[in-house]
C-alpha cells in the first residue's frame, strides 16, 4: 500500500469524524480485499491499486449506516464473507450493486476481525532467525513494515516487533524474513568497523544488494544502488531506506559527527551499540587527545571518579544514598578510565557529559571532603612537609604513591628526590618484622 495521503482521502470526500483513520484503514483494506477478488485489476502499482478505491463508490457514507448485517458468530460471518467475495465476481463491473457489496464485505471483514479472539490464532510470542517477535497491541497506524515496506494497520493488522532489533512486520510478512537479528551481531560483534566507508566497489559485490542480492546499479537500472556509509557496500531501496546516523569511524578518525546514510541493519546496529562502551580510544586514536581539549577535561575527571570509588563502598552512608547510581546510565565510568561508548563521544563534543560528569563530581567530592565524616578521616597528611590541609587522592594539586597509595602534595612529591616515606617505613617494618621471626 502507498503512504497515506491526505490528497487521496479529500478526494474521497469522507465526512469528518472521529472514526477517520478507522474508515481510512478501511479504504486501504478494501482495496486489498478487491484486488484479491480481482487480481486482474490489479496488476499495475500499489499506487494504482490505492487509486483504484476511488472508483468502488466509498465517496458515499456507506459507513454510516449501522447494523447492516446481523451475521453473529464467526462461522456465519466467514459463510458470508464468501457469498460477498462470490457476489462481487458475478456483478457487473462498477455497478452500485457491485460498490456496495464491496464496502458490506469490508464490514463483514472487520466484524470478524473484532469477533476473533486474537490470541487463538496469533501467539504472541514468535522467535526467527534469532529475532525474539512479540505481538504488538499499538492499534497506531503510523507503523512502516521492515519487510514489505507498506504500512501497518494496527487497527486491522496483526503485528510483531523484535525485542531485541526492534525489527518490525506484519504478521503474514514474518515467514518472509530473511535478515537475521542483529541484536545477536551486537553480542557476537561488539567492535565496530573503524575504516570509514570501507567500500569494495559494486563489481566485486556482483550488482547486487549487499544484503538480498537483488540487482543493483547506480544508474538505476534494474533497481537504485544506495551505498551505506557505515559499511562501504551498496543495497537495494527495500534494505537501504536512506536512514543516516551518526558512523563510529568518523568519529574516532576526524572527529566528524554529521549523520550519514546507512543501511536499515547498519541503522538498528549502531543504535544498538550506541551506548556500549567499545571504544579505547588511547589505542585506536590517541592523537584524538592532543587536539579535543574536551576529551583531556572528561578523562580527569573519569581518573578522578575512579579514585573516589574506594571512598563510596567503603561508607555506608555513600551506599545508602546510592552516590555511585548517578552514574547509572555510564557504569563503565565507575569500572575503568579509557573505554567510551559512541553516546560518550557525541555527549562529550556536545558539551552534555562535560556538564554532567562535572556536576557528579562536584557531588562526589562534597560527600568525602565536607558531609561525611568517616570519609573526611581516611584523607592523608603530606608526609613530606607535613603540613597544609588535608589531601584526597583526586584533589587537582596533589602526587599519589603508585606504590602505596599515599597522597602527597604535587611540589614536595617532584622536589622528592628519595623513595615514598610511606613506603620507605613500610619496608623498615617488613624488614624489622623478618628479623624478629629469625630471633624468636
Ligand atoms: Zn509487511
Ligand atoms: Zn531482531
Ligand atoms: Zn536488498
Ligand atoms: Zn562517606
Ligand atoms: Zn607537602
Ligand atoms: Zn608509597
Amino acid at each position: 500500500m502507498c503512504e497515506p495521503d491526505t490528497r487521496l482521502i479529500s478526494g474521497l470526500c469522507f465526512p469528518i469524524c472521529s472514526r477517520f483513520e478507522e474508515l481510512y484503514a478501511s479504504i486501504m483494506f478494501c482495496s486489498e480485499i478487491y484486488a484479491e477478488s480481482r487480481p486482474e485489476l490489479f496488476s499495475g502499482t500499489r499506487t494504482h491499486s490505492s487509486d483504484r478505491t476511488m472508483d468502488l463508490g466509498l465517496a458515499e457514507d456507506h459507513f454510516s449506516r449501522p447494523g447492516s448485517f446481523v451475521a453473529s458468530d464467526i462461522e456465519q460471518l466467514k459463510r458470508a464473507i464468501e457469498e460477498c467475495k462470490k457476489l462481487i465476481l458475478e456483478l457487473p463491473e462498477h455497478s452500485e450493486r457491485q460498490k456496495d457489496t464491496v464496502v458490506k464485505l469490508i464490514h463483514l471483514r472487520l466484524k470478524l476481525q473484532e469477533l476473533k479472539d486474537p490470541e487463538e490464532d496469533e501467539p504472541n510470542l514468535r522467535t526467527l532467525l534469532e529475532h525474539r517477535f512479540s505481538k504488538e497491541k499499538s492499534k497506531s497506524v503510523k507503523q512502516t513494515c521492515d519487510k514489505c515496506s507498506t504500512i501497518i494497520w494496527g487497527l486491522i493488522q496483526t503485528w510483531y516487533t523484535c525485542t531485541g532489533c526492534y525489527y518490525r512486520c506484519h504478521s503474514k510478512c514474518m515467514n518472509l524474513i530473511i535478515k537475521p537479528c542483529v541484536r545477536s551481531k551486537v553480542s557476537h560483534q561488539s567492535a565496530y568497523e573503524l575504516s570509514i566507508c570501507p567500500e569494495i566497489g559494486l563489481d566485486r559485490q556482483d550488482y547486487r544488494c549487499a544484503e538480498c542480492r537483488t540487482p543493483i546499479s547506480l544508474r538505476g537500472v534494474p533497481s537504485e544502488a544506495r551505498q551505506c556509509d557505515y559499511t562501504g557496500q551498496y543495497y537495494c531501496s527495500t534494505c537501504h531506506w536512506n536512514d543516516t546516523a551518526i558512523v563510529p569511524a568518523r568519529v574516532i578518525h576526524n572527529w566528524e559527527f554529521e549523520p550519514r546514510k546507512v543501511c536499515r541493519s547498519s541503522m538498528r546496529y549502531l543504535a544498538l551499540m550506541m551506548s556500549r562502551p567499545v571504544l579505547r580510544l588511547k589505542e585506536i586514536n590517541p592523537l584524538l587527545f592532543n587536539f579535543v581539549e574536551e576529551l583531556v577535561e572528561i578523562r580527569k575527571l573519569r581518573q578522578d571518579i575512579l579514585l573516589m570509588k574506594p571512598y563510596f563502598i567503603t561508607c555506608k552512608e555513600a551506599m545508602e544514598a546510592r552516590l555511585l547510581l548517578q552514574l547509572q546510565d555510564r557504569q563503565h565510568f565507575v569500572e575503568n578510565d579509557d573505554m567510551y561508548s559512541l553516546q560518550d563521544l557525541i555527549d562529550i563534543s556536545s558539551g552534555r557529559l562535560s556538564c554532567s560528569l562535572t556536576e557528579i563530581h562536584t557531588t562526589f567530592a562534597k560527600h568525602i571532603k565536607l558531609d561525611c565524616d568517616r570519609c573526611q578521616a581516611k584523607g592523608f597528611v603530606c608526609e613530606l612537609c607535613k603540613e597544609g590541609d588535608i589531601l584526597f587522592p583526586f584533589d587537582s594539586h596533589t602526587s599519589v604513591c603508585y606504590d602505596c597509595s599515599a597522597v602527597f602534595h604535587r611540589d614536595c612529591y617532584y622536589d622528592n628526590s628519595t623513595t615514598c616515606p610511606r613506603c620507605a617505613r613500610m619496608t623498615d617494618r617488613k624488614q624489622d618484622d623478618e628479623s624478629d621471626v629469625k630471633d624468636a
